[in-house]
């Protein structure tokens, strides 16, 4: 059930909120202008992308907003379902090329996609959409062979498999390096031992991108990159963790017991692992940074709404200064970000490292995405605290994004690197 303030939708899912709703309510007193954003007047976007937005925004509209609530109350979402219709659609496979059953299109349209997904009521369903799209794929398709991209990348893209990227365990998140999990050569195959965490998608995945050490010798230089298949022998899908927010996303811990695959499930060459999964982790944080943006436009444009007719001392909240100042600022914030993920994003598709620029949007979305709910709620007042509202569930979702995909410090230790103000005596990678 919902309950149209303005432009603004409330969600109203358990009866035994309904008495607040008598303080909703349900005239407007200002008309908050909500222009629809101009895509054709930025550098990295065309009317192509604005036709892939739309038709986005359509499916999501139809196939996901509504069943957001359900999913989230249900601490999961149907991904085979879902990601049927999203690969069939050819969102899954935008920037891949057609022969793997992509569109064919340049990285701009990956990006313009993953803003898109910011119109998602949610945050569990655009990151779990992303694994599959932005981070478990990208160093298959870069370096996998004909016969790995046939058999993995192909039906990932038509969303006939759902896939989920593996690299951090219970002694190593932030230290990639450090990891345990091995995989050692017998006859034609790797044997896997070892266990993963925090696996986003793990529990109804079919197949992980698995960061495994393959030999003794230098951290950076000793790790591959496998496409193991999780429904082999030895491979035990442990549990769905409780978690704070993205409650509709499944994270699990899974184990690996002399778990066998063919070497040629190996991505690129052996001992390269490491690097493609730090190129990886860029195609990551951008995606991160691009996918909040209209989510926390949103919020601030919602919390406008409310606050126009909402009163307190014979005025809208909204008619104080501070209020409106702040959204203000905080919607500034929003579009110096924007400009950091499309910069980005041109540079990136000139080739030019982009790592310094990816590792600063990542660390400059982990803070605003945290900062935008927390400002917008307290303008909610008591119905912010509810789980009634859009702002409390970004509120819970978003704290992610400073610790996931790499901590807010180790982007700033990146970002120290190319400043070559990285104290020499220590190691990060
Ligand atoms: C919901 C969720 C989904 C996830 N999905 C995935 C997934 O799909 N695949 C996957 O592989 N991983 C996933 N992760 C794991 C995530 O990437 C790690 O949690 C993250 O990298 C941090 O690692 P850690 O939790 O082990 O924290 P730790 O490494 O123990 O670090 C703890 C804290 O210490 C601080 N810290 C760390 N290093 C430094 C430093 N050099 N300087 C100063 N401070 C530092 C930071 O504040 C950091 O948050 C997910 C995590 C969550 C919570």
């Amino acid at each position: 059930m919902a309950t149209i303030i303005g432009t603004t939708v409330l969600r109203r899912t358990t009866r035994n909120l309904r008495p607040l709703s008598r303080l909703l309510s349900t005239e407007t007193h200002l008309k908050i202008k909500l222009e629809p954003y101009e895509l054709t007047h930025e550098t990295i976007f065309n009317e192509d992308h604005a036709e892939l937005r739309a038709s986005l925004n359509k499916f999501i509209q139809k196939e996901i907003n509504p069943f957001v609530d359900e999913w989230e109350n249900a601490k999961s979402f149907p991904a085979h379902e879902l990601f049927k219709k999203i690969g069939s659609a050819g969102f899954f496979g935008v920037n891949k090329p057609t022969k793997y059953g992509g569109l064919g299109l340049d990285y701009s349209f990956s990006v313009a996609m993953a803003e898109e997904l910011g119109s998602i009521t949610c945050g569990a369903i655009p990151m779990a959409i992303g694994v599959q799209a932005d981070m478990a794929t990208p160093a298959l398709m870069r370096f996998g062979s004909e016969e790995l991209k046939k058999q993995f990348l192909v039906p990932t893209i038509a969303g006939d498999f759902v896939a989920c990227l593996g690299v951090s365990e219970p002694g190593a998140g932030s230290d990639v390096a450090s990891i345990k999990t091995v995989a050692v050569k017998k006859g034609d195959d790797y044997v896997i031992n070892g266990s993963k965490l925090w696996i986003t998608n793990g529990l109804q995945a079919d197949w992980i991108c698995l960061l495994v050490n393959t030999s003794e010798g230098p951290a950076h230089k000793n790790k591959s990159l496998i496409c193991v298949p999780l429904n082999l022998p030895g491979v035990q899908k442990a549990r769905n963790i409780n978690k704070l927010g993205m409650h509709s996303s499944d994270t699990a811990e899974l184990f690996f017991e002399d778990v066998k695959v063919p070497q040629s499930y190996r991505i690129g060459k052996e001992g390269m692992g490491f690097t493609y999964q730090m190129m990886q982790f860029v195609d990551e944080r951008v995606f991160a940074g691009a996918s909040v943006l209209l989510s926390m436009e949103r919020l601030i444009n919602d919390t406008a709404a409310y606050c126009a007719q909402r009163k307190a001392f014979g005025k809208s909240i909204l008619d104080n200064q501070y209020v409106h100042f702040r959204l203000a600022e905080l919607q500034t914030e929003v579009e110096l970000l924007r400009s950091l993920v499309y910069r980005t994003t041109a540079l990136y598709l000139e080739g030019k490292d982009v790592n310094k620029l990816a590792s600063m949007l990542k660390l400059k979305a982990g803070r605003l995405v945290r900062e935008v709910p927390d400002s917008c709620l307290q303008f909610w007042g008591g119905m912010g605290f509810t789980s009634d509202v859009e702002v409390s569930r970004a509120y819970r979702d978003n704290r992610l994004l400073s610790i996931g995909g790499g901590a807010d410090e180790v982007m700033l230790s990146i970002i120290c690197k190319y400043m070559g103000t990285f104290p020499k005596d220590q190691t990060l990678f």
